[in-house]
């Protein structure tokens, strides 16, 4: 078996990075351009073909026991159109990792507008599943993207976009591979910027008094997140701001020891050491909290925008994330409050609360609606399906949508009740993929079988 999140040789077993997925795919293939892999679709006979990514998703997204296709090796940089705007449209190969994708932006004076918490992910793999990061004015990766090529399920190579083939430009900017898979990605980068972070312990009851509103936590600041620690009540909160890192105003960088303590030491190898200690003594879980709400202590730094959305996670957990309507999100935390307080069930990991702004693209979990983003997760040696269970049973009620790369359990025909696209994504589908050749278990669970 091939390390987790990474892609086997034909004849390993292939998992995804949270180990809730392993499958044996019949063949792996490495193309290493769009001819290849159009070679690959056409002489894939009756197998089902899929793309993975850097198998980041806690759902079987990628899982195939027929080809899996890996475009690792399709991951340069093909071209930088700069705008009048200061804006470029950047094409890359869909394979880049958004690591890779961050430092050659940069390397032209550019960013990505927006990004969730890592940098793991590959650009096609991001986009497919609604990957997103917070700001209230902002919304995920799908919607910095302008263009895709594509190779259909006939074998066609169509360049898509809101003009050329609007339709399967909708649907496949975030379609988990299952109407065409994509060879490269054009992305609207922005100008690079800094962002100044502000990083403080709050009392709970003061983050969520203070979130709404004009004035409010999440309209006056570009980028605020807030983890919750269960069993408390406080959190840690999260404000991103853009700001020039010449002015006098702004916070100097962080300095290397300290960023090691705080993303290394504290995030990563005490959080491992007091997780393994929660799933042997669980009775010790609501202590461990406490203390780690307060270990974590305010600090305020400026750094390139990608620097400081993105922090290394090596503690490996299982994870299930709800978009909600945003005035929903009090009431939401209170009832899974309430829920842990009832069961007594351990939980050791922070309640993660991000924020997006309303857009277009057909299965967002915020298309239409300004939203809010509740995480849940579990640590990888703790059960997690009753606590998830629970938490999306409270997301029902509001009419959540679940993250597409995320632990849930709806299926299409709940799924076709929050999405006012979902059948015009469905007919893009049928159209494009009529034998569903790019299907997988998780696609048929979630459109319905072919669509
Ligand atoms: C530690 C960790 C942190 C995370 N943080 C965040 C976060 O901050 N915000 C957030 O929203 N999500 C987050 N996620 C979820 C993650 O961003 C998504 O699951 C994402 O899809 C993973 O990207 P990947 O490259 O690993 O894709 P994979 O999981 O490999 O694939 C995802 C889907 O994309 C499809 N796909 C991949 N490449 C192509 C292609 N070229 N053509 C067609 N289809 C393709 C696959 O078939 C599959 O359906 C996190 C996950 C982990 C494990």
């Amino acid at each position: 078996m091939s390390r987790p999140g990474t892609t086997p040789r034909t004849g390993s077993a292939w998992t995804n990075w949270a180990r809730t997925e392993r499958t044996t795919p019949l063949r792996v293939e490495r193309p290493r351009d769009v001819e290849s892999l159009v070679r690959v679709v056409t002489e894939a006979g009756p197998s089902p073909v899929r793309v993975v990514g850097a198998g980041h998703s806690f759902t079987g997204a990628a899982a195939t026991d027929g080809i899996l296709v890996s475009l690792d090796a399709v991951a340069d940089v093909e071209s930088v159109r700069p705008r009048p705007d200061g804006t470029a449209y950047v094409t890359v190969g869909a394979g880049i990792r958004l690591g890779a994708l961050n430092r050659a932006l940069a390397v032209h004076g550019l960013a990505m507008r927006n990004l969730g918490d890592i940098d793991r992910q590959s650009i096609a793999g991001a986009i497919s599943t609604g990957t997103h990061g917070t700001g209230a004015r902002l919304g995920g990766l799908a919607t910095q993207v302008v263009g895709l090529r594509l190779v259909t399920a006939a074998g066609d190579v169509l360049d898509v976009d809101a003009d050329q083939h609007g339709e399967l430009f909708q649907a496949a900017r975030l379609g988990l591979g299952a109407v065409g898979l994509i060879a490269a990605v054009t992305i609207e980068a922005v100008p690079a910027f800094s962002l100044e972070a502000v990083e403080e312990p709050w009392p709970l009851e003061q983050v969520l008094d203070a979130l709404e509103g004009p004035d409010g936590l999440v309209e006056s600041n570009d980028h605020l997140e807030f983890y919750w620690f269960p069993h408390t009540r406080r959190a840690l909160t999260k404000r991103n701001n853009r700001i020039d890192p010449r002015s006098r105003s702004a916070a100097p960088p962080l300095g290397r020891v300290r960023g090691w303590i705080d993303d290394e030491l504290l995030s990563n190898t005490v959080f491992e050491a007091t997780n393994r200690l929660t799933a042997v003594a669980r009775g010790v879980t609501p202590v461990v909290n406490q203390v780690a709400a307060r270990a974590l202590s305010a600090r305020r730094f400026t750094a390139p925008s990608f620097e400081v959305f993105v922090t290394p996670r090596r503690v490996r957990f299982r994870e299930m994330e709800y978009a909600i309507p945003r005035a929903a999100l009090v009431d939401v935390l209170a009832e899974v409050d309430r829920w842990i307080r009832r069961t007594g069930e351990h939980v050791p990991f922070p309640v993660e609360v991000r924020f997006a702004a309303a857009d277009d693209v057909w299965l967002s979990t915020a298309h239409a609606r300004e939203s809010a983003y509740v995480a849940v997760h579990q640590y990888v040696r703790l059960p997690y399906r009753r606590y998830f269970g629970a938490v999306e049973r409270i997301m029902a009620e509001v009419d959540g949508r679940p993250h597409w790369g995320k632990l849930h359990w709806l299926d299409a025909e709940r799924l076709a009740t929050l999405y006012p696209r979902f059948d015009d994504f469905r007919a893009v589908r049928s159209m494009h993929d009529p034998t569903g050749r790019f299907a997988n278990p998780y696609t048929d669970r979630v459109f319905g079988p072919r669509g």
